[in-house]
């Protein structure tokens, strides 16, 4: 196998876009020379996304020296052989297929495996387990909710084309948060409630008691204390009124919100706070929530996940049977305890994130990058692989779970990452291979 230039090919039809997980399926881009001509329906943020992703290289190294991906083949296969505890993560940033391939070799492996290298997201995982969700399609969102609850974060910024998507110009729809939202764009029934982390709690248990029917006195003295200043109580009680009125509504709520204390107690109390007020409110009315994602194919990845060993996240198949427990078992939480020996990492930001100062020094790496790779100092073993949307296909899970299939942007000769775990599922289970292929 040869590794090379890369040829370019004009897309010109309807395509997904990856730059967040709304994945909008009507933008069109016109790429010529790996530099994006003309666009339709693209935001700023979609068009930095596929020029970004644009930029790659096509390389492969095998302890710093350019080799070709046979070599790399044998020499993975060699590492992954040999590893005590060996791991594999980011199936987020692999098609549906590929995600597939991925946990069957991990199963042969007897390793970890996991959707990213950012166990903190699982404040939401705890809080689904713990009581449960009540989801929507966007189509819901946008043509039934009366109210729509933007939850904390920043959705114009992450995701700027939510207004657009999920918003009807009926609907009422409020930015809640502590970072002022500038609504002045979206329209006069659009506006922005200031409610600071330490407030949530008492706020999420008043709603909940008013919606339980409790002595209103009661609720009040949840929230309301005699120092808040009367333009902020009335915008709280108005907030609350709105949410107890409200026939069809519908939570967006970032996944980072309250990220920023992991494992606080309080902040997980804080989601699942959410996620029971959802549940009330359905008693009477029709109400979901819709976690707003950062992980680009990270929702497909906990589907496989769940499909193949019946646990929707980090999943360790050391005993050979699957075991899960939310962050125990997650390959961040393994690398920095030293457990890892061998981490083979699929990313498209090997030079951002500071991983490796967290992972033992023994632990070895395989890194398949999407992107650039700047240093290979730490990395064994590096090989450029296809992009999902930029020069490979595959199928993409939008943040509301509806599976959308993506085109590639350009050709390239970047090796695929399904002929790569074909190669070392061959070479780890040579006479049950059928077993091995889907
Ligand atoms: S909102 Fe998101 S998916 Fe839609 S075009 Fe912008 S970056 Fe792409």
């Amino acid at each position: 196998m040869a590794i090379g230039n890369t040829s370019h090919k004009v897309a010109c039809e309807l395509n997904v876009c990856g730059g967040c997980t709304l994945q909008c399926d009507d933008v069109l881009f016109l790429v010529e020379n790996r530099v994006v001509k003309e666009s339709a329906n693209v935001c700023e943020r979609g068009l930095q996304w596929v020029q970004d992703s644009l930029q790659f290289e096509v390389s492969c190294q095998v302890d710093c020296r350019e080799a070709n991906v046979d070599v790399a083949i044998e020499a993975m296969a060699k590492l992954l052989g040999s590893a005590q505890r060996p791991a594999i993560a980011g199936l987020n940033q692999l098609g549906l297929l590929d995600q597939q391939l991925a946990v069957r070799l991990a199963k042969q492996l007897r390793a970890a495996i996991d959707t990213g290298l950012d166990s903190k997201l699982s404040t939401h995982l705890m809080a689904l387990q713990n009581c449960g969700r009540v989801t929507a399609t966007f189509g819901e969102i946008r043509d039934r909710s009366d109210l729509i609850l933007f939850w904390f974060g920043e959705p114009l910024k992450t995701h700027p084309r939510i207004v657009e998507r999920l918003c009807r110009s009926e609907a009422k729809v409020v930015f809640v948060g502590d970072q002022k939202v500038d609504c002045s764009a979206i329209g006069a029934a659009a506006r922005y409630v200031e409610l600071q982390t330490a407030d949530v709690a008492r706020f999420l248990a008043t709603c909940r008691l008013k919606l339980s029917g409790s002595n209103p006195m009661d609720a009040e003295r949840q929230v309301f204390s005699p120092s808040s200043a009367p333009e902020k109580q009335a915008s709280f009680t108005q907030l609350m009124q709105e949410i107890i009125a409200a026939e069809h509504l519908s939570v967006i709520c970032d996944m980072r919100s309250g990220v920023q204390l992991p494992g606080s107690k309080q902040v997980v109390a804080d989601v699942i706070s959410l996620y029971e007020l959802i549940r009330l409110k359905n008693n009477t009315a029709r109400a979901s929530l819709l976690p707003l994602r950062h992980d680009f194919n990270g929702l497909s990845a906990e589907n496989v996940l769940a499909a193949e060993s019946g646990f929707a996240t980090a999943v360790d198949f050391s005993t050979g049977f699957a075991r899960s427990h939310w962050q125990d078992y997650s390959v961040e939480t393994l690398l920095s305890q030293g457990e890892v020996d061998v981490c083979l990492w699929i990313t498209n930001e090997a030079d951002k994130l500071s991983v490796w100062q967290h992972a033992a020094p023994q632990t070895r790496w395989i890194v398949w990058n999407t992107g650039p790779i700047n240093s290979t100092e730490n990395v064994n073993i590096s090989i450029s692989v296809q992009a999902l949307g930029i020069d490979r296909s595959g199928d993409i899970a939008r943040n509301d779970d509806v599976l959308l299939p993506i085109d590639s942007v350009v050709d390239s000769n970047r090796c695929s990452p399904a002929t790569l775990l074909e190669q070392l599922l061959a070479r780890f289970c040579p006479s049950k291979r059928e077993e091995c292929e889907l």
